[in-house]
């Protein structure tokens, strides 16, 4: 089968790979449609390390090629979890399966979804309702992510609340948080994101420059701030912002230290979570069921689409050189 093979930093290759073997629980789906995210941009450039060669992807849709035991039928369309926990080491039995250390991720440890197909658990695949169109499904993974950040806030009706960084997932937590009734205000670096946000539903929104982390905009302050940007400077950012008593959650993942005075963060009373992924199987099914609703339509971040897995190498050196706004997704068989 086709794949996307990362071999070293900066070098994805079409490649002609031994298809997956189904284990024993797992079904085959063959992919339909993917999503490329910071963090397999991350893989791509090598700032994220990851052993090579590398099947690249973890954002995904498609139809179950052979459903082995389970109750799949096959050509039924589903969407891919695509972190496995073990389930069985102290953090799983914890109930913190999402950070589990032995945890299988798609196109990180584990061989990824830019490719014809791809094996996983059966209680992995997602059943897809009919009316739920492509181009929302594959956004759904991002938007569980979004939605445990949400859920981990503890957002209510009427909450207001400051994010930090629109790119794809951050604009994802802006349908989220609107669809819960929260009053968003979103800041970014880019205009062209705030208008975005500002068209998703973000209440209003503040243009920050690489210099706001210690002065912080008071249209930005706000109980609950979340953090989606990946950059320390963010982080920073979102600590000044928060009220005292309030809550900080940060999503971003970025790899270089951010300042923290313990004086002023206990003297606020400030709450600090780190939201990571997605409880199995709930957030999951959450996401599913907001976009079933209608709630939500991921496919509104959509702003490329590249029409065949052969263009990905090109896309993710494109997205490795410059910031895109919006979401890139590929359609890997090269048909709607
Ligand atoms: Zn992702
Ligand atoms: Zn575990």
């Amino acid at each position: 089968m086709r794949a996307i093979v990362l071999e070293g930093p900066r070098r994805a290759v079409l490649r002609d790979v031994p298809e997956p073997r189904r284990a024993v629980g797992e079904v085959l789906i063959a992919v339909q449609r993917a999503g490329i995210c910071g963090s397999d941009v991350a893989v791509f450039r090598g700032d994220r390390p990851v052993e090579h060669p590398l099947v690249m992807g973890h954002e995904a849709v498609g139809r179950i090629a052979d459903p082995g035991e389970s109750e799949h039928t096959p050509g039924s369309r589903v969407v891919i979890e695509p972190n496995i926990p073990c389930r069985r080491c102290d953090v799983c039995r914890r109930g913190h399966g999402n950070v589990c250390p032995s945890k299988r991720s798609l196109g990180m440890n584990w061989p990824g979804v830019f490719a014809d197909l791809i094996a996983v658990p059966s209680e992995f695949a997602h059943p897809l309702p009919d009316r739920i169109r492509l181009e929302d499904a594959v956004g759904i993974e991002p938007l569980a992510v979004a939605w445990h950040a949400v859920a981990a806030a503890q957002v209510t009706e009427g909450s207001r609340v400051a994010l930090i960084g629109c790119g794809a997932e951050g604009l994802l937590l802006v349908q989220a948080l609107v669809a819960c009734g929260a009053r968003v205000v979103a800041a970014d670096l880019r205009a062209e994101r705030l208008a975005l946000a500002r068209q998703l539903g973000a209440e209003s929104t503040v243009h920050v420059s690489p210099g706001t982390r210690a002065s912080v905009d008071a249209r930005l302050v706000a109980p609950v701030v979340f953090e989606a940007a990946g950059a320390a400077a963010a982080l920073e950012l979102a600590l000044n912002a928060a009220a005292p008593g309030g809550r900080i959650v940060a999503l971003g993942l970025g790899a270089s230290t951010a300042n923290l005075m313990p004086l002023d963060f206990v003297r606020r009373g400030l709450t600090l979570i780190g939201s990571l992924i997605y409880d199995h199987p709930t957030d999951f099914q959450a996401a599913i069921d907001m976009v079933h609703r209608g709630d939500i339509q991921p496919a509104a971040l959509v702003s490329q689409v590249i029409d065949k897995l052969e263009a990905l190498p090109a896309m993710l050196s494109s997205l490795a050189a410059h910031d895109t706004d919006g979401k890139t997704v590929v359609d890997i068989r090269g048909q709607a």
